[in-house]
């Protein structure tokens, strides 16, 4: 095996990108590598000035280039993303501690987002208006086109620091929203990456402008100038709905958090659920907002499903996420793992069991299976956010939808069982944004319809349902006289 490099490429950008380029003002913004807690990158820090710069220069931008020629940008782009898919699998993998194989899936994702978007750039279109069925409507053509709303501000969280930047960026593009990207402070250089590609195929300079920085700097300045006419926001529940409550008149789109349940009926095929579960419960350490967070086993199958699942899970391989053979590497930084710890050991006090893991090795928190979880413990009733799964069984079918279903927050759920009216009846009655049937409800393919209910959002992105909410209905009546 070879040597693992943790370097960045030296062409990596880490200005910020203003209307006239990459820029490198003189406050920065260290990048740490999550799993060394060592320096990774220097990065300009935006301030709220740049804000102001940059809204304006996309103000200009309105009205935009013309749909076909956005579409090809994203075609363009797409390519490039291909091509280059290892240099922003490194970046990812680097900035945000994601292990190499999976930060691999994440760029192969980025380039569907792309795709899906250019699609939406060529067939964005209105609908014609049925006038002739009233009496009111008699003698009139009406139909609606599609225009853009004007300037997005996007906000994204760290734990995909290219495809969710992606999903703000590429419908905007699509949508003919010029945009005005902040990128997480812990990962701005995923972004900045695809920001150059982006310019590299045919983005005019000021279209898109990123500006890494703080929530409370860039972040809020962002979201409170006046010339931003959407917030499109991906990130915690409390920092999202306080947005939407700072600008109530503001079109503010939230994709936040879950504490992602999943049903196993006894009747399921239990080596699937335990090894599909296993796999998705730890990804990226947990840090997804639909990573399985709590399973609830029909009773006469739950020990068999718990002494699989905790094999299963006992075979990840923990440590480095640069090397090729690791499935789970370092929370974010070390705050997030004390927090983690803390929970586990708050569920513990309240009588949970830990099956395998609960404690740190290497300054990496081991995936953890906890037995015994209750709606009242932090790791069931909050998001973890972290390499932690419990589980608890049920008796009847209703108690298992109240489990599900007793959380703030409705982003995915998931369901296993061999029947299918069961799996159907289910489908209704969890209150989620998505259910997925017989596989994890951490899946999610990038042209689905994706965000959620209750505290987990009030939007959906996927390109096509992001365009939509990018757009408004521009009506057009003509008179026909005779
Ligand atoms: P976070 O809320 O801490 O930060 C998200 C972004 O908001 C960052 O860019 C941050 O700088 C910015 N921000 C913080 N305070 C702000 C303010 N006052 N004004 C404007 N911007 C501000 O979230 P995070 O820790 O980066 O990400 C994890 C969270 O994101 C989890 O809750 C996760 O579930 C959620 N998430 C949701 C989805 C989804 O599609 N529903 C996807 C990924 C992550």
């Amino acid at each position: 095996m070879g040597v693992i490099s943790h370097h960045l490429d030296p062409t990596q950008p880490t200005g910020l990108l203003l209307p006239g380029g990459f820029a490198q003002p003189n406050e920065d913004l260290v990048v740490a590598a999550p799993y060394s807690g060592e320096p990774l990158a220097r990065v300009a820090l935006a301030g709220p000035g740049d804000v102001d710069v940059c809204v304006r220069a996309a103000e200009a931008h309105l009205p935009p280039p013309l749909a076909d020629e956005r579409a090809a940008v994203l075609e363009r782009a797409a390519v490039l993303v291909r091509e280059r898919s290892e240099a922003f699998a490194r970046t990812i993998c680097l900035e945000a501690g994601k292990p190499i194989a999976q930060a691999r899936g994440e760029a192969a994702r980025c380039v569907d987002t792309l795709t899906f978007a250019a699609v939406e750039a060529r067939r964005l279109a209105g609908e014609v208006v049925p006038m002739a069925g009233s009496a009111a409507g008699r003698g009139k053509l009406a139909f609606t086109i599609r225009e853009p709303v004007g300037v997005v501000g996007a906000i994204s969280p760290f734990n995909f620091p290219l495809n969710l930047v992606a999903h703000k960026v590429a419908p905007a593009i699509a949508a003919g929203c010029p945009v005005v990207l902040k990128p997480a402070e812990q990962t701005p250089l995923s972004a900045l990456l695809l920001a150059a590609v982006l310019l590299e195929a045919g983005l005019p300079p000021g279209y898109l402008t990123v500006l890494p920085g703080y929530g409370e700097g860039a972040g809020r300045a962002l979201v409170d100038h006046p010339g931003t006419r959407l917030i499109s926001f991906t990130g915690s529940p409390p920092v999202g709905w306080g947005i939407r409550e700072r600008q109530p008149r503001k079109a503010v789109a939230l994709e936040l958090g879950n504490s992602t349940p999943v049903i196993v009926a006894a009747d399921a095929d239990l080596d699937r659920a335990a090894a599909r579960l296993a796999a998705s419960g730890f990804t990226h350490a947990g840090q997804s907002c639909i990573s399985v967070q709590r399973v609830y086993v029909e009773r006469p199958a739950y020990a068999a499903f718990l002494e699989r699942f905790a094999a299963r899970v006992e075979d990840l391989v923990v440590g480095d996420p640069m090397d090729e053979r690791t499935d789970v590497g370092p929370l974010i930084d070390e705050e997030a793992r004390e927090r983690v710890v803390a929970w586990v050991g708050e569920a513990v006090d309240r009588g949970a069991r830990v099956v395998t893991g609960g404690r740190v090795q290497d300054g990496l928190l081991r995936p953890t299976v906890l037995d015994g979880i209750t709606s009242d413990m932090k790791v069931a009733g909050h998001e973890v956010f972290g390499p932690v799964v419990g589980c608890a069984p049920y008796d009847t079918e209703d108690e298992a939808v109240a489990l599900a279903n007793a959380s703030p927050y409705g982003l995915q759920a998931g369901v296993f069982t061999a029947r299918v009216d069961r799996a159907l009846t289910w489908a209704r009655r969890l209150q989620f944004g998505g259910v997925v049937v017989n596989e994890t409800p951490t899946f999610r393919a990038d042209q689905q319809p994706y965000g959620g209910v209750k505290g987990s959002g009030n939007t959906r992105e996927g390109p096509a349902y992001a365009v939509r909410a990018m757009t408004e209905p521009r009506l057009v009546i003509i008179d026909l006289p005779g």
